[in-house]
């Protein structure tokens, strides 16, 4: 592919200077792309470009912007399995994930469409006579968007097409672990008549490029989806010109398996979101809590299915359930708190060890019982293929363990007993709780984060809102 070049004022632009930057493929270590370090020169061009492209967007009927997402989704449509290989090769998820991601791409840009006709303001009753107020909605300018690598090519539309919906304009940062689809979507959206200028995309590393964008004074809202590191680090540099900040961070979601549940169906569905991605999803169970009466025939029916992952390098075989770890760090990152658990009392029943297949970064599915609420793997994002099981003696002990955690993303619940399961939904403290099913989550719904987190949300009404700001008008007549 070589080396990818910004698209900035609907153009590719080369970028002088500054450090390249390599892109693996994380099944097979080779290196497949390189992108630029982007200076803060470049950001600013790109910023630049975004800036002049906003008020003739923003005046634009929304429904005419509508017109030009929809020739986007068309695009991916069109070239659904083309990016589904460029996200499988940088990325290591599965091709029939990677095709999901593509087309939920497009059905996604297709929904933030519909708003065009929806998106209202308020008109208030006044205290004094013979006056209106409106609460009118209206664009906040130029939006960053800076994205993770775990599902890449779904989080550009995540961000743009509410951003663009609303009259913004966006500069996009993708994760230097996966700027290729990224390239794809630009050559994508290139070939349709959108506005020069009303998306770019700049490459680099977070502290050089992420850094430049988020502290840019013309930047009015950072939307970021990644670490809770990384989202502290931009609230602070946000801090500095009072820029907007609307982050979606790490996980640390509980599933809770009671003792009235369908054990097959709860190990079925740990399972299949556990190594969904390979485990690398924010909304993935990472600690499971089963009720003790219930807790050997649980663990026997999760081991077997977790046994059961096929795992590889995924372009080279179409039958498997989950592909490597995103790099080495990650690879380590999971090994340390695995063996750290290990060395603490957790015994693996299956897996807990790196797997060797000659190449790539790949994880054995693994299942840790003897776990302990204190243990670093019951309290940090693993985002790998493993399961800590700590067994409870009730309802209560469960949900006050799934509370003692500093993150506050998603939850879930295995009951058939209906009043446990709204006893759950009222007193768990996370954005998101699932009964009887694990992620995903809607388009339609709302996807926000409690505590470490984040801070505000994404997807449905709620979300479309977070890329507007208010404006009142007091009318005297
Ligand atoms: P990361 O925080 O390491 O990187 C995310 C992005 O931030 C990258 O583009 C990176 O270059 C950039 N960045 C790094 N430092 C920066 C800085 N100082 N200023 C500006 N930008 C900077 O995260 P990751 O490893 O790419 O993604 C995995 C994490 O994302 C996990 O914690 C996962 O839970 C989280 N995640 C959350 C959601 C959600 O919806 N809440 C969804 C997907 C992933």
């Amino acid at each position: 592919m070589g080396m990818h070049q910004n698209f900035i004022g609907g153009r590719f632009r080369p970028t002088t200077g500054g450090d390249v930057i390599p892109v693996l493929n994380p099944a097979r270590d080779t290196v497949i792309s390189e992108i630029p370090d982007s200076s803060a020169d470049a950001v600013a061009q790109a910023v630049a470009a975004a800036k002049r492209a906003q008020p003739a967007w923003e005046k634009l009927p929304a429904i005419q912007r509508a017109k030009y997402l929809r020739q986007i989704s068309a695009k991916i449509r069109a070239n659904a399995a083309k990016i589904a290989r460029v996200i499988s090769e940088e990325q290591g998820k599965i091709l029939g994930l990677a095709e999901v991601e593509a087309h939920f791409t497009a059905d996604y840009i297709d929904y933030m469409a519909e708003w065009a006709r929806r998106i209202e303001g308020e008109v208030i009753q006044s205290d004094r006579p013979g006056e209106n107020i409106f609460l009118f909605r209206q664009a906040l300018g130029v939006v960053a968007g800076i994205l993770p690598w775990n599902f890449p090519f779904f989080l550009i539309a995540r961000k743009m097409a509410p951003a663009l919906i609303t009259g913004n304009t966006i500069v996009i940062k993708p994760s230097e672990e996966t700027p290729n689809n990224a390239a794809l979507f630009a050559s994508l959206v290139q070939e349709t008549e959108l506005p020069e200028g009303v998306f770019n995309i700049v490459y680099g590393r977070g502290a050089t490029t992420g850094r430049a964008l988020t502290l840019h004074e013309d930047v009015r809202m950072v939307s970021f989806t990644g670490s809770v590191d990384t989202g502290s680090k931009i609230m602070a540099d946000a801090a500095r010109n009072i820029t907007k900040v609307n982050l979606e961070l790490g996980g640390k979601a509980p599933a809770i398996v009671l003792a009235d549940a369908d054990l097959d169906l709860a190990a079925r569905a740990i399972k299949q979101s556990r190594v969904l991605n390979t485990g690398q999803v924010c909304n993935a169970p990472e600690r499971v809590y089963v009720d003790r009466k219930v807790a050997d025939a649980f663990v026997a029916k999760l081991t077997a299915e977790m046994k059961s992952t096929r795992y590889g390098d995924p372009l080279a075989d179409d039958k498997l359930d989950m592909g490597p770890i995103i790099n080495k760090s990650g690879l380590q990152k999971i090994d340390h708190l695995v063996s750290g658990a290990i060395a603490q009392g957790a015994q693996a029943i299956l897996g807990g060890k790196v797997a060797d297949l000659g190449a790539g970064n790949h994880y054995e599915p693994t299942v840790l019982v003897n776990c302990r609420q204190d243990m670093d793997i019951v309290q940090k994002e693993i985002f790998g293929p493993v399961l800590p099981v700590v067994t409870v003696s009730d309802l209560d002990e469960a949900i006050a363990m799934a509370n003692d955690t500093v993150y506050g993303l998603t939850s879930s619940i295995y009951t058939n007993d209906i009043r446990c399961a709204l006893k759950a939904c009222n007193e768990l403290h996370f954005g998101e709780t699932y009964v009887n099913r694990e992620n995903f989550e809607a388009m339609q719904g709302f996807h926000a984060g409690r505590g470490r987190s984040g801070i505000g949300g994404a997807d449905g009404k709620h979300g479309v809102l977070e890329y507007t700001q208010t404006h009142l008008a007091y009318i005297q007549t």
